[in-house]
């Protein structure tokens, strides 16, 4: 038995899981596949679930079930043999959740993904606790965008309200936008517009919370998009102290309101006179969060680990100045990347997730560097990706 200090009956769910526990992680992507890397040199097994066959997180299981997410009973009876289920991906049916929430104790709650899955929903649980967001109308007709259009006012983005990311379920409405054919376009009927945000940068704070409501952020990470896709995440952010502290303690009085358990990534754009707005929150580790394998005390995945387990959080003390780049598709246009020239820049680190297909704009791996500087670093992983594919044009906007 993986459990210590086990209560009797269903709420085993205090309790801290030991080394040796199964742990499971629905989504099988490479967030799940680092996840199990953390949980496995941990002593922990891990089963991957996956309602598609193929994926990245398989390599690293002790077990893997591919499950479709509407078939809640397979679902309750894979959950059955796990100790613990958490999410790498957060767009899950919350019958899904609450389907293995009945077998087994499932973090974070169904309840938080219900919240986090939808932007009207998530808005409205921002606004209701007072956290700072973009101005916004949740649209459900196309009179409605109208009404949202004439409060806000143009430019602004109109987003569906689920099933968005990079970029997707989502459009940019300039001054002289057709309202109809934007709504008939994004064919949604729930989306939420917002006003558009002039901001100075984008930055972002992974934050965790564990079993007994203990929280820990990591600092800030710069967050610059190419494509609407994240392109380099380079830490720590430049703000200023208070601002710096203020989105640490942000992501920790949000994880808090959610009653989360698990990890998070806070979302904000930072205005050019300096306030935070909370732009998304995912309730699961972040790609702007991957330069913790090598720049934090504990990695982004261990505290995954960590939280859903009811162990103790790690510290999230910078250990240097880091920077990511990913490495989309894109860079296989011309043949395998030349890994041993990305490699020979110093300080940079490759990560692989081992998919199949180099489609473009599909993330296959990322370049981490630790440098003294954060321009150093963020110097290191743009050249180093470059000497990987010369030929291929990537980003690599510096700020
Ligand atoms: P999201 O899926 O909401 O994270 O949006 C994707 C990207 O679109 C963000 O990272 C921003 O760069 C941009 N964006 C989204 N909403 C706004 C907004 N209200 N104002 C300006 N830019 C935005």
């Amino acid at each position: 038995m993986s459990i210590v200090d086990a209560t009797t009956g269903p709420r085993q769910a205090e309790s801290v899981l030991r080394p040796g526990a199964m742990l499971g992680v629905l989504g099988g992507g490479q967030l799940g596949a680092m996840f199990a890397v953390a949980a496995r040199r941990m002593g922990y097994r891990v089963t991957v679930i996956s309602d598609v066959d193929g994926v990245p997180a398989a390599r690293h299981a002790d077990r893997f079930e591919v499950v479709n997410y509407n078939d809640l009973e397979r679902l309750a009876a894979v959950a059955a043999k796990i100790d613990a289920v958490t999410f790498e991906f957060e767009n899950v049916p919350a019958d899904a959740g609450r389907a293995m929430a009945a077998v087994t104790r499932v973090h974070p709650s169904p309840d938080v993904l219900s919240i986090t899955q939808d932007r009207g929903r998530e808005k409205a649980f921002l606004t209701e606790h007072a956290f700072r967001t973009t101005p916004h109308r949740l649209v459900e007709s196309r009179e409605s965008l109208q009404q949202a259009v004439a409060d806000l006012g143009l430019p602004g983005v109109l987003k569906t309200a689920s099933f968005g990311y990079d970029g997707r379920g989502q459009m940019r409405l300039a001054a002289d936008a057709d309202l109809a054919a934007a709504w008939n376009t994004l064919a949604a009927d729930r989306c939420v517009y917002e006003a558009w945000v002039d901001f100075a940068m984008e930055v972002s704070v992974v934050v965790a919370r564990g079993l007994k409501g203990d929280v820990a952020a990591f600092a800030a990470s710069l967050n610059a998009h190419s494509r609407h896709i994240l392109d380099v995440a380079s830490c720590p952010a430049p703000l200023t102290p208070a601002v710096a502290a203020e989105a640490k303690e942000m992501a920790c009085c949000i994880a808090e309101k959610l009653g989360l358990v698990g990890v998070a990534c806070i979302e904000f754009f930072v205005t050019r006179d300096d306030q935070l707005l909370v732009n998304e929150i995912a309730p699961r580790p972040h790609n702007s969060g991957h330069l913790t394998i090598e720049a934090a005390a504990t990695s982004q995945f261990e505290q995954q680990v960590r939280a859903v387990c009811g162990l103790p959080l790690g510290s999230t003390a910078c250990v240097s100045e880091a920077a990511m780049a990913n490495l989309l598709g894109d860079l296989w246009s011309e043949g395998e990347p030349d890994w041993a020239a990305a490699l020979a820049v110093p300080g940079v680190r490759l990560h692989l997730y081992g998919k199949g297909a180099a489609r473009p704009g599909r993330k296959m791996g990322h370049l981490t560097a630790c440098r003294p500087t954060v321009a150093d670093a963020v110097a290191a992983v743009i050249e180093a990706r470059r000497r990987a594919a010369p030929a291929v044009a990537t980003e690599g906007r510096v700020y």
